[in-house]
């Protein structure tokens, strides 16, 4: 699922590390200057999905104890 620029609703490359806001790179650059503050989207999903197989990893440790 492509998420939006929170800014202009166009696709959304970026997004703020940690946090549910996208930015298309126009927005991202206008906004913070550079790039530097941001993650891919595609980087942000990864993560996303790692937190979430490390949740369910730690369930299921401790349903086993
Ligand atoms: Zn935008």
């Amino acid at each position: 699922m492509a998420k939006k620029c929170i800014i202009c609703d166009k696709d959304a490359e970026y997004c703020v590390k940690d946090t549910s806001d996208y930015y298309c790179k126009e927005c991202a650059l206008e906004h913070f200057g550079d790039l530097s503050y941001l993650i891919t989207a595609e980087e942000q999903a990864k993560r996303l999905k790692e937190a979430l197989e490390r949740e369910l990893e730690e369930e299921k440790e401790n349903e086993d104890s």
